[in-house]
C-alpha cells in the first residue's frame, strides 16, 4: 500500500500501527493493545467507534437500496432528506441548497468550480482568484491542496495553482508584533488582506476561504474581532466567503457550527467528517440562496450544472448521516461537549508552564500544543530532535493516539467522551510530557 502522508514508499515496510477494531473512544491494534483515540480517527469519529444505530442505519439502507445516483434529476430519498436536515441545522444564516461530495477535499474543489460558474453566469469572467490563508488545510486534491497553506502540500507538486493567493495566518502568539493587542493584530491582518485585494484588483478576486478554527495547521483560534474585520473587507469588494467547516461542524467547538461561534455569515460552507461520524465517506457544500438563484438561471440556459460525482448523495452514506444528525439532536451533543470541554481545556492547559511548551490553545474539544525552547515562538527546537514525534511516541507507548505535525501536536477526541476518559487523556498527556521533557534534557 502507498500510504497517505507517510514517509517512504510502502507503509508495510515501515511497520505501521495496524488498527483492528474500535469501541467508544478507544481503538485496538492487531496485537490487542488499547488506545484512547484522542484525535477521533482524523478529527471525525464524533460518536466514537461502535455506535449501533449507525451500523443499523447502514445495514437497513444496504438491504433496501445500496446505490442509486443523483444525476439528471434522479435521486434517492436519503439524499433529499439529508439535504433538508442540514439546511435546517445551519442557522448562522439562511442557506439555499446542499450539494453532496464524498470528502472535504471534493467539497472544496466543488466550491471553486461553483464560484467560477457563478461569476461566469454574472458576466464577470475575470473574477476568479481565491484567497486562502497560510497554514490552512483544505484537503489534498489538486485544488484543495492549492488552497491549503502548508508548504508540504505544494513542494514537488507544482502547486499552488496560479489563481490561489495566500494571506496571513491569524496566529496571535506566533505572529503578533511587540505590544500588539489581539484586536490590533486582527486590524493589521484585515489591512493586509485589503492591500492584497487592491494589489490584485478586486475585480479579479472571487472568494476567500477560511476554517473557523484552523485544524491541521496547529489548532489556531481566530484572534478577537478577526472575522468581523475580515468579513467587512470581503463585503466591501464583493468577494464571497467560504467557511471550511470540515472539522468544526457539528459540535466540535461547543456550537453546532464554527460560524455560530464567531458570527460568520458565509456564502458557502464545506462540511464532511462528523456529518456521518466518519462511518461512511460523505461531504457536502451549502450554497446561499443568492448563489443558488444564479446557478439555476445559468444552468437553465446551458442545460445542466455539469458537475458531480457517481457517489454524490450516496444513499448509504446519506442514511448514516441522517442517523448521525438525529443522534446529535436527541442526545444534545452540544450540551455534552460544553459539559466536558471546560475540564478538557483546563486540564491540558495546566501543562502550559512546562519549559518545553510554547503555547497550548483550544476551544471545546479541540486543542493544539506547540513545543519550543525558552517559551518563545522564535526559538524552535532543532528539527532533527523531532520533539513533536518524541511526544507522539510517548503518547502511543501509553495507549493514546494524537496528531503530530512537526513540533505541533493536536487533540480532537470523540465528542461522546466521558469525564473519566477526559481524565485519562489529561493524565497520559502529562506523563508523556514529563518523559519528553526528560528526553530533551538529555539532548541538550
Ligand atoms: N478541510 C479541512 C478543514 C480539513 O481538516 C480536511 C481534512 O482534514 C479537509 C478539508 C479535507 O477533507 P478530506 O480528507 O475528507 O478530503
Amino acid at each position: 500500500m502507498l500510504a497517505p502522508f507517510t514517509a517512504g514508499w510502502q507503509s508495510t515496510d515501515l511497520h505501521p500501527l495496524v488498527i483492528e477494531r474500535s469501541e467508544g473512544s478507544y481503538v485496538y491494534d492487531i496485537n490487542g493493545k488499547k488506545y484512547i483515540d484522542a484525535l477521533a480517527g482524523l478529527w471525525c469519529t464524533a460518536l466514537g467507534g461502535n455506535e449501533p444505530r449507525l451500523i443499523k442505519a447502514a445495514t437497513e439502507q444496504l438491504n433496501k437500496l445500496p446505490f442509486y445516483h443523483s444525476f439528471w434529476n434522479r435521486t434517492t430519498k436519503p439524499s433529499l432528506d439529508l439535504a433538508n436536515e442540514i439546511l435546517s441545522m445551519f442557522t448562522a444564516r439562511e442557506m439555499g441548497k446542499v450539494f453532496f461530495t464524498n470528502s472535504g477535499s471534493e467539497a472544496n474543489d466543488s466550491q471553486v468550480k461553483l464560484v467560477w460558474y457563478y461569476n461566469n453566469a454574472l458576466g464577470r469572467p475575470n473574477k476568479k482568484k481565491f484567497i486562502a490563508r497560510s497554514k490552512s488545510y483544505h484537503g489534498s486534491t489538486l485544488i484543495a491542496a492549492s488552497l491549503s497553506g502548508l508548504p508540504a502540500l505544494h513542494q514537488k507538486f507544482d502547486l499552488p495553482a496560479p489563481f490561489v493567493l495566500h494571506t496571513d495566518c491569524p496566529h496571535y502568539w506566533r505572529f503578533r508584533l511587540p505590544d500588539e493587542t489581539e484586536e490590533e493584530f486582527s486590524t493589521r491582518l484585515a489591512n493586509n488582506l485589503e492591500n492584497l485585494i487592491l494589489k490584485e484588483g478586486p475585480e479579479t478576486v472571487a472568494a476567500f476561504i477560511a476554517e473557523p478554527v484552523m485544524g491541521a495547521g496547529g489548532v489556531i483560534l481566530p484572534p478577537k474581532t478577526y472575522f468581523d474585520k475580515i468579513q467587512a473587507i470581503l463585503k466591501k469588494y464583493d468577494i464571497l466567503l467560504i467557511a471550511d467547516e470540515v472539522i468544526t461542524a457539528f459540535g466540535r467547538l461547543g456550537t453546532m457550527f464554527g460560524c455560530d461561534m464567531y458570527g460568520i455569515k458565509p456564502d458557502l460552507v464545506s462540511i464532511a467528517k462528523a456529518l456521518s461520524s466518519a462511518y461512511m465517506p460523505i461531504g457536502a457544500i451549502l450554497v446561499s440562496p443568492e448563489i443558488t438563484d444564479v446557478i439555476y438561471s445559468q444552468s437553465n440556459k446551458l442545460g445542466s450544472f455539469a458537475h458531480g460525482f457517481t457517489y454524490s448523495g450516496h444513499p448509504v452514506s446519506c442514511a448514516v448521516a441522517i442517523e448521525t444528525l438525529k443522534i446529535y439532536n436527541e442526545r444534545n451533543i452540544i450540551e455534552h461537549v460544553n459539559k466536558i470541554a471546560p475540564r478538557f481545556q483546563e486540564g491540558i492547559k495546566a501543562f502550559s508552564g512546562s519549559p518545553i511548551v510554547g503555547e497550548i490553545r483550544g476551544l471545546g474539544l479541540i486543542l493544539g500544543t506547540e513545543f519550543v525552547d525558552n517559551k518563545s515562538p522564535n526559538d524552535p527546537f532543532p528539527a532533527e530532535w523531532g520533539v513533536g514525534s518524541i511526544f507522539g511516541a510517548e503518547c502511543e507507548k501509553r495507549g493514546m493516539l494524537i496528531r503530530v505535525a512537526g513540533d505541533s501536536i493536536m487533540l480532537s477526541p470523540p465528542l461522546i467522551m466521558t469525564p473519566n476518559e477526559v481524565e485519562e487523556i489529561i493524565s497520559k498527556f502529562g506523563d508523556a510530557l514529563k518523559a519528553t521533557e526528560e528526553r530533551i534534557a538529555e539532548l541538550k
